[in-house]
């Protein structure tokens, strides 16, 4: 006979899982190319990217917001404006990023290799860092291919 988990399951349902949800959209163009990468993302290229940044609250602020939409706008739009779109997204390894900082192109730079998951978790934290109740950014890098990032 199966353990009767149902009151357990019964009780999550009622408190922990309750939660608002509001996302905003923010499209930037980059430029990047993969290391350690055999596919066509291996040469210089760029893409149209749209980012969702997912929040969540399980109690609305004083203005029954999750968030107001302006500030995702002033603070994280912005970043993203100045920091990563038209911009070279490069890692650190990249023997391309001191070519092109030496030619004066911007260019940001990466720990890891400028994939959709990586720029997802860049903007996760970011957002995260400025206080915002983030749950998941996702990274459209073209129409049909998204990759995420959430804790
Ligand atoms: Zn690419």
């Amino acid at each position: 006979m199966l353990p009767d988990h149902s009151r357990v399951r019964f009780r999550r349902l009622d408190g922990d899982e309750r939660m608002y949800t509001a996302k905003k959209e923010i499209t930037f163009c980059y430029g990047h190319r993969l290391l350690r990468y055999s596919g066509k993302c291996k040469n210089l290229h760029g893409h149209n990217a749209k980012a969702e940044i997912e929040l969540q609250r399980e109690t609305l602020d004083h203005r029954d917001m999750v968030i107001d939409f302006d500030d995702i706008k002033n603070e994280v739009k912005s970043w993203i404006d100045t920091q990563l779109d038209h911009r070279m997204l490069l890692c650190k390894d990249d023997p391309f990023v001191p070519l092109l900082q030496e030619k004066g192109e911007l260019c940001y730079i990466l720990d890891t290799n400028p994939t959709a998951e990586a720029i997802a978790r860049l903007i996760y934290d970011y957002a995260a860092s400025k206080g915002f109740p983030v749950s998941e950014v996702r990274v459209w890098e073209t129409e049909t291919s998204m990759a995420s990032y959430r804790r």
